[in-house]
């Protein structure tokens, strides 16, 4: 890869990037039931042109773009009345819920180290489906992790499994409004009660939910308390660029105060260059995405909330009852929110099978692993866009179910044989041959994954770890063609 010798012209670069395109995901007829949230044309056409209006103004120095110090402060007020603070909260816009998550457990550790400085290495206590990004915040600030389970049956966190793995290092204590994976809100009033005894922070995961769920409420769910009304919550990840529809690189990070906001701060003098003080990870920030999402809030306004909430809200409730109907499927907890998990309830239907029977026939569904007792299942993400396609849905799931039906296990006995290896030790080749074994020749993935799902489900978790970031080593590599 190189730079052309002669420049391209704009019509060859737009033409050649369209061909880049081909084989993505086709979002647009609502049978992406993951990773994309539409609100339609007109939300996206206000956004975008918002974004492109402030793509070039840096939040880099607040001082020489106030605009954009404006649009981040009117967020984040905006974000903590939502969630029911008062003009103490504090907090900032930040690149996606990542981000949100990194610094909420950055803040604690250097809350933990300005005030308990006997604390070595700060523990995070999180419910098994609090979600990864927390791992991964864990993993980059040198933290530990101690998981605790779900009920079985409710996949809710509850303050006496949290209570059994809390420690004297114990920062913070987390639960989800509502976990990405099951759609179901953790019981927060206890868990901060029970973080409150201990002097430990706690933070709510609302990456996915705090802005949909207030709306339900008012709609009259019963929506259990999960935000700064709750004594003892101290911090809240809230994503726009979920249901609040916005454009991607848009979520929220809000402190009960600006005391605790203070820990996320980062300033540095101690180099040549200007001097840098940053309250998020990044430094150079677009204000496109802060544009976008500040637009798409007015654009939608608070009718426009309420009423693709209720849509959404009718929408997946028959997708429950739905999954319910269909023999062989078993739909997981009660889901409160738009986010559904269904596993198979019988061994003659393996749900990697039914993934595969659904992309077949124009649906993307998400794969999510089993966990200890926890069964692999699929998950859907429902939405604006998705909402009206609720019937073609069902009806091909219960035809993916019955051809799954007729398919062998695709359990191939390659996981259990793996389960006791090292990966540390393991030859770099021999990856190579277990991928092939598989069927992915170099990057390319075989059209049905069912079988390379069962064996990462198979897997201790560090060994399935250790595939995939061997595979996408290979993938984040550009190959001639
Ligand atoms: C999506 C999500 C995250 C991570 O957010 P990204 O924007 O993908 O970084 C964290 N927690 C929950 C509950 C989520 O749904």
């Amino acid at each position: 890869m190189q730079l052309p010798a002669a420049p391209w012209s704009a019509e060859d670069i737009f033409q050649t990037l369209t061909t880049y395109r081909a084989q993505d995901l086709d979002w647009r007829d609502g049978r992406a039931w993951a990773y994309i949230y539409d609100a339609g044309p007109e939300v996206e056409a206000v956004a975008k042109r918002a974004y492109m209006e402030f793509l070039s103004e840096n939040a880099l120095d607040p001082t020489a773009f106030p605009s954009v110090l404006r649009l981040e402060n009117e967020l984040v007020a905006l974000g903590a009345r939502h969630l029911r603070g008062d003009a103490e909260v504090a907090g900032n816009f930040t690149s996606g819920g990542t981000e949100s998550i990194v610094l909420a457990c950055k803040t604690a550790r250097d809350r933990t180290r300005a005030l308990r400085p006997e604390v070595r290495r700060g523990r995070l206590a999180l419910p098994v489906t609090a979600h990864a990004a927390f791992h991964k915040a864990a993993h980059y600030l040198d933290l530990a992790v101690d998981l605790f389970d779900v009920d079985p049956r409710t996949f809710q966190a509850s303050p006496e499994a949290a209570a059994r793995v809390l420690t004297e290092d114990t920062i913070m204590l987390v639960g989800s409004a509502p976990s990405y994976a099951h759609g179901v809100v953790d019981d927060i009033p206890g868990l901060a009660a029970l973080a409150r005894a201990r002097g430990v922070l706690m933070h709510v995961d609302a990456c996915v939910g705090g802005w949909m769920l207030p709306f339900l409420r008012r709609l009259g769910q019963a929506v259990p308390d999960f935000d700064f009304a709750v004594p003892g919550v101290t911090s809240i990840s809230m994503d726009l660029h979920k249901y609040a529809y916005c454009p991607k690189g848009a979520s929220l990070i809000l402190y009960r105060d600006r005391d605790l906001r203070q820990h996320q701060l980062f300033a540095c003098s101690n180099w040549t260059g200007y001097t840098i003080v940053n309250p998020t990870v990044l430094s150079t920030r677009s204000g496109g995405p802060m544009a976008a999402a500040w637009a798409t809030l007015h654009f939608l306004g608070d009718p426009g909330y309420l009423r693709i909430a209720q849509a959404v809200r009718e929408a997946t409730v028959r997708v429950v009852e739905g999954i319910r109907a269909i023999p062989g499927l078993q739909v997981l907890g009660e889901p409160q929110m738009a986010l559904v998990a269904a596993a198979s309830d019988t061994d003659e239907v393996h749900i990697f099978h039914v993934i595969d029977e659904m992309k077949r026939l124009g649906w993307t569904l998400q794969p999510q692993l089993g966990w200890g007792p926890h069964k692999e299942n699929f998950h859907l993400s429902l939405n604006a866009s998705t909402a009206p396609r609720v019937d073609a849905l069902l009806a091909d799931l219960a035809v993916a179910v019955e051809r799954a039906r007729g398919l062998p296990s695709p359990v191939a006995g390659l996981g259990e044989g793996l389960g006791a290896l090292d990966p540390a030790t393991l030859p770099p080749e021999l990856f190579g041959q277990i991928l092939a074994a598989l069927g992915v020749q170099g990057t390319a993935l075989p059209e049905r994954l069912a079988g390379i799902h069962a064996v990462l489900n198979s897997l201790p978790p560090h060994l399935a770890d250790a595939f995939l970031t061997r595979f996408f080593n290979e993938l984040y590599h550009h190959k001639a063609s």
